[in-house]
C-alpha cells in the first residue's frame, strides 16, 4: 500500500525500521504485569512519546479483582554439578516462570522436574509460562536441553521478590477538537517476545507520535497496559469517562507476516467495525472476525458493564502461530514492512474516522453540471481519475442527509479516501454542505 495519509508523504521504509528497532530496544527487559521491567519499558516510550506513569498500589481493588503484589526479578539460574548453569535467566527472560517466588535450594533433577516447562512438540523452543494469581516457582527450557540433563543434584536459584508494591502502566491523551475519544490499548506485560506485546507497543507508540503532529477532531487515548488487571484497573478509575470513548482498537500481534486481521467489538456493527472493515478490505488479503469474550482487553472494554465499541487490528491472531507464546516469538519472526503496513493501517483507519460526515448536496434536483464547477473538465487525459470522477457523482447522489462519508464508500465500492476528497472538491464549490 501507499505510505500516504492525505497532506502526508510517510516514509515506509524508515517507519519500518523505527518500529522494528523499538521492538528491538524493549526485546531483552523482562517484562510481567507489574514491576521494574514495566517502568523501564514505559520509560523507553517516553523517548517516543510523552506519557504519564500511573502507579497502582497493590491490594487496590478493580471490580472483582486486586492488584497483585509486586514482582521483581534480578537473576535465576539452575547450576549442574560443576557450578555451570544449564538455565541461565540472563540468557532470556523467558527461562524463568513469570512471577516466580524466590527459591534458593539444591535439588535432585527429579525434585527439579515438576517445576521445569518444555515444549515437547517444538524441541528447540522455550515456552513462556507465567503464575500471576498462584503462588509458584519454575523454569522454562527447551526440551532438547532438558532431555541432555543429566540425573544429578542442581542448585537452584530464583533472585526474585513478591511483595507489596504497586501495577505500573502508561497514558497519553492527545487532545482534540472534541472531547470524544478515541481509545488505543496495548499490552506492556511480556518479557522477551516480539510478536506478541512489542509489535503493538511500537505500532501505538509511533501513532500516537504521528497523531501528535497533526491536528484532530477526536482526542485519542493511548493506553500501554499489563494484560487484563491493566484495563481493569485502568476502567475502574474512569468509570466516569469512558462514555467519552467514540471508537476503540486494540493493536496486537502486528508484525508477523500474515494479513491483517480485525476482530469486531460486542457490537459487530460500530462505526469503529465498519471503517476497520472497509480499510481493510482494500487490502489484498485480511480476515474479519466476530467478537468473542476470549483474547485480549477487548475482553475487558466489550464487558457487558462497559460494551464499548472497541475491536482488535492484529495480523495472525494470537493462538494461531506456532511461534506463540514462545522463543521462536523472536526478532526474526517480526518484520520492519509489516510493522509499516500495520502502523499505516492503523493510522488510515484514524483518519476515515476522523473524515467520516454526513453531507447535504445543495443541488439534489437532478445532477449538477459539473463542468460549470470545473469538476469535469478534465476528461480525457486529465489528473482526475476516473474513480475519483465515480465518487463524485456517488457522493452527490448520496448526501441526501441519511448517508456518510462511510455509507458511500461502502455502497460504491470505491475507497473512503476517494469519497473524502470528492466530499472536499464538492464542497470547495458550494455543491455540498455538512449537515
Ligand atoms: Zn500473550
Amino acid at each position: 500500500m501507499s505510505g500516504d495519509l492525505p497532506g502526508v508523504k510517510l516514509d515506509e521504509q524508515l517507519l519500518g525500521r523505527q518500529l522494528y528497532d523499538c521492538v528491538a530496544d524493549l526485546y531483552p527487559i523482562c517484562r510481567s504485569i507489574t514491576g521494574d521491567g514495566v517502568r523501564e519499558t514505559l520509560s523507553h516510550l517516553k523517548q517516543i512519546v510523552p506519557l504519564t506513569v500511573s502507579e497502582v498500589p497493590s491490594g487496590t481493588a478493580a471490580f472483582d479483582w486486586v492488584v497483585p503484589n509486586e514482582w521483581n526479578i534480578r537473576d535465576a539460574y539452575v547450576k549442574n554439578a560443576q557450578g555451570e548453569r544449564v538455565i541461565d535467566f540472563h540468557d532470556s527472560s523467558l527461562h524463568v516462570l513469570n512471577y516466580s517466588r524466590p527459591i534458593g535450594e539444591t535439588m535432585s533433577l527429579a525434585e527439579l522436574r515438576p517445576h521445569l516447562f518444555t515444549l515437547p512438540d517444538k524441541p528447540d523452543w522455550v515456552p513462556y509460562r507465567t503464575s500471576y494469581y498462584a503462588e509458584n516457582w519454575g523454569f522454562c527450557l527447551s526440551q532438547n536441553r532438558l532431555d541432555a540433563l543429566p540425573e544429578e543434584e542442581y542448585e537452584v536459584c530464583i533472585d526474585s521478590s513478591l511483595g507489596p508494591g504497586a501495577l505500573t502502566y502508561g497514558e497519553l491523551l492527545i487532545p482534540g477538537e472534541s472531547a470524544e475519544e478515541v481509545l488505543i490499548s496495548c499490552h506492556i506485560c511480556h518479557p522477551s517476545l516480539a510478536n506478541d506485546n512489542l509489535s503493538g507497543v511500537a505500532v501505538a507508540a509511533y501513532a500516537a507520535r504521528y497523531l501528535q503532529s497533526r491536528s484532530t477532531r477526536y482526542s485519542y487515548r493511548f493506553l500501554f497496559i499489563p494484560a487484563t488487571i491493566g484495563s481493569l484497573v485502568w476502567l475502574s478509575r474512569n468509570e466516569s469517562s469512558v462514555s467519552r470513548i467514540r471508537h476503540g482498537l486494540v493493536l496486537a500481534c502486528l508484525g508477523d507476516s500474515g494479513p491483517l486481521t480485525y476482530k469486531r467489538s460486542r457490537r459487530g456493527n460500530a462505526m469503529i467495525d465498519r471503517v476497520a472493515a472497509h480499510i481493510l478490505k482494500q487490502r489484498d488479503d485480511c480476515e474479519l472476525f466476530d467478537f468473542s469474550p476470549y483474547g485480549y482487553d477487548e475482553r475487558q472494554y466489550c464487558s457487558p458493564g462497559f460494551d464499548l465499541p472497541v475491536g482488535r487490528l492484529s495480523r495472525t491472531p494470537h493462538g494461531r502461530f506456532p511461534e506463540y507464546h514462545t522463543s521462536a516469538d523472536n526478532l526474526d519472526f517480526v518484520k520492519p514492512v509489516q510493522l509499516a503496513g500495520s502502523l499505516l493501517a492503523c493510522l488510515e483507519i484514524f483518519e476515515a474516522l476522523e473524515q467520516e460526515r454526513v453531507y447535504l448536496n445543495q443541488k439534489p434536483k437532478g445532477e449538477p453540471k459539473l463542468s460549470k464547477y470545473g469538476l469535469y473538465d478534465s476528461i480525457g487525459g486529465g489528473t482526475d481519475s476516473p474513480a475519483f470522477r465515480m465518487a463524485l457523482l456517488w457522493v452527490l447522489n448520496l448526501s441526501d442527509g441519511r448517508h456518510g462519508l462511510l455509507d458511500i464508500a461502502e455502497r460504491s465500492g470505491l475507497d473512503f479516501q476517494e469519497v473524502a476528497l470528492a466530499a472536499d472538491a464538492l464542497c470547495a464549490k458550494g455543491l455540498l454542505k455538512e449537515m
